[in-house]
């Protein structure tokens, strides 16, 4: 995972010095691990984690006030030495006394123990809490088998802040093993993790699958399942988490902690896809979610993959979760009022809009008339046409562009169409329609070509509103030259710098020699759109003056303009959606 060549035997010592660098306010460097830097009270308790490296936050970002005091931190994916649990554990020792909290694994159980038995003989009274949340990793009847994954932070934060609160080693010990028994994990990986310095991955998932029940430390899942959705991997998760719903939890609980971890390669984005489909799976099976984590919080390196907790709190540990926390890589205030007194999850999604009223609409028969009939066809077309075109103009805007003008156009031509499709089913006149199709496209489509065609639409659709009276090729010639107007005024493009204005300026001048020259509308569309094409496909030669694609230009020569190509498709595509002569004719 590392991109920067390095020595791999060194690489962990040296992120460790790194974090502890960029992290003073913090903590502070110790031998074998990292420190709290802000005091602790006498006879405080130590709440030491530890672990590997490798799964930043766990562990170091979780030490400081209300959290851990210190973690013990080995090698990449190793265990730390029971020599470095000893030294950790003998420098934040503040009498009173030390809950080591780590995750389930052969490795630190044995170093840990060790490491608590070396303590002891310094009369240090030391307590070991395991993390066993994940429930792939063995049996509900074996829980001591089960290995500590994402869950760990649930039983960190409340032994951290039971620690802070002043509360005896043994309430601590009780409040953490209380926290772990009342949390269950399930991951999955959608591919594997690479050590540093390593040029291959510790395992791969075969395309189309993913990996269930995937361990932190490269281990490979438990089992194999087809790729699902968000709304399918959320099922998974949730209803298998459900179904080991914990001994110690009361019918009557409905509530739990969600904590949605990202294990290193899976975007945050895709986490928030993720935790609304777990929402909406949580409250069909009627719980609530009293408060929730989604982030990454236990990664493993860079393995695509994430994990669900189900953290069921109860009244005796809800003030420890929401005590406030200040660690590098988990920090709570409380500003914020907890999500209980807070409005509800429902409010917080529901969509906030400030009304913005609607045009008023004329009194229309409601009935289509033909050139109605005519631009419904047409915008469905376009919006066709585009979601057959998305990956070939994606293709062209990726040369030196963002490579997103595809989606860009399909979405702005989704919007378009159904805005039309409302505004004609009000009543609203063939101009008005048009215009609400250029907001619409302007606010679906987004980009520079969503705003351009936004603001090309709504010229449009202004000037066929305020030209009643017109023939119809006049009127079609009106709106396109308006629409024509609009684009140069919002980009300031000219003609040659590799722009859709390549493509839409031919389409008006030949549009308007053609009917000049008094051939038929249609005959005249069509030759315009032949010559958009031209227009639109001789934008290869040139070299883009505007524009995301300006600075990498040579790029571009020999490659068309994307914004000029889906132009001209789109009126090659709205052109032949109906042959009717008439087609375009303006609604008065
Ligand atoms: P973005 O560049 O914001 O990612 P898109 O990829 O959707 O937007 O659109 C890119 C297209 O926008 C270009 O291919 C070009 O045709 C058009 N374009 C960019 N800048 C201008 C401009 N100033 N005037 C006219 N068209 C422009
Ligand atoms: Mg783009």
């Amino acid at each position: 995972m590392s991109y920067l060549p390095t020595d791999p035997t060194r690489f962990a010592e040296r992120a460790i010095e790194g974090f502890a660098a960029s992290h003073p306010r913090h903590v502070q460097r110790i031998d074998g691990g990292v420190m709290r830097r802000a005091p602790m009270a006498p006879g405080q308790v130590g709440v030491v984690v530890g672990g590997g490296s490798g799964h930043y936050p766990a562990f170091a970002g979780l030490v400081g006030p209300g959290m851990a005091a210190a973690a013990v931190c080995g090698n990449i994916f190793a265990s730390p030495s029971a020599g470095q649990v000893l030294r950790v554990g003998s420098t934040v020792e503040q009498g009173g006394g030390l809950l080591l909290a780590f995750g389930n694994y052969a490795g630190d159980v044995l170093h840990f123990s060790l490491g608590a038995e070396r303590l002891r003989r310094q009369g240090i009274d030391v307590r070991i809490v395991t993390v066993t949340d994940d429930i792939a990793s063995a049996g509900a009847d074996q829980p001591e088998l089960r290995r500590g994954i994402a869950g760990g932070l649930a039983v960190y934060k409340v032994a951290g802040a039971a620690a802070e609160a002043g509360l005896s080693l043994d309430a601590v010990e009780h409040l953490a093993r209380k926290a772990n028994a009342r949390t269950r994990t399930l991951g999955v990986a959608f591919s594997g993790c690479t050590l540093p310095g390593a040029s291959a991955p510790l395992f791969t998932v075969p395309r189309g699958c993913m990996a269930i029940g995937m361990g932190l430390h490269g281990e490979p899942g438990l089992s194999e399942g087809p790729l699902c959705d968000a709304e399918g991997l959320a099922t998974l998760l949730v209803d298998r988490l459900l179904a080991e719903r914990p001994q110690e939890v009361a019918a009557e609980e409905q509530r739990v902690v969600v904590l949605l971890n990202g294990l290193g390669g899976f975007k945050y984005e895709e986490l928030f896809v993720l935790f609304q489909a777990i929402s909406e799976r949580l409250k069909q099976a009627g719980i609530a979610i009293t408060d929730c984590e989604c982030g990454e919080l236990v990664t493993s390196l860079d393995m695509a993959g994430v994990s669900l907790s189900l953290f069921w709190l109860d009244e005796e540990l809800e003030p420890f979760w929401s005590a406030p926390a200040d660690s590098p890589a988990y920090r709570r205030v409380s500003i914020v009022p907890p999500l209980a007194d807070a409005p509800g999850e429902a409010q917080a999604t529901a969509v906030r809009t400030q009304a913005i009223p609607e045009p008023a609409a004329p009194s229309g028969s409601g009935d289509l008339t033909e050139p109605q009939r005519a631009v419904l066809a047409r915008f469905a077309a376009v919006e066709a046409e585009l979601s057959q075109r998305v990956e070939e103009l994606g293709a062209l805007d990726a040369v030196a562009g963002d490579g997103d003008h595809g989606l860009g156009m399909l979405r702005g031509s989704q919007g378009a169409n159904a805005a039309v499709r409302s505004a004609l089913a009000r009543g609203c006149s063939t101009g008005e329609a048009l215009m609400a199709a250029g907001e619409a496209w302007s606010d679906h489509g987004g980009g520079t070509s969503g705003a351009l065609w936004g603001g090309g639409l709504l010229a449009a659709g202004q000037a066929l509103a305020q030209a009643p009276g017109q023939d119809d090729p006049q009127q079609v010639l009106t709106a396109v030259r308006a629409a024509l107007q609009a684009v140069r005024d919002l980009g300031q493009a000219a003609v040659g710098d590799k722009t859709l204005l390549d493509a839409l300026e031919p389409f008006q001048t030949r549009l308007q020699g053609d009917l000049q020259a008094g051939l038929g509308l249609e005959e005249a569309l069509r030759n315009a759109a032949n010559a958009a094409l031209a227009g639109a496909q001789a934008t290869a030669e040139l070299l883009p003056k505007l524009g995301r694609a300006r600075p990498h230009g040579e790029r571009s020569l020999g490659h068309p303009d994307p914004g000029a190509m889906s132009l001209a498709y789109c009126l090659i595509a709205a052109i032949q959606a109906t042959t009717s002569s008439d087609a375009l004719q303006a609604e008065r």
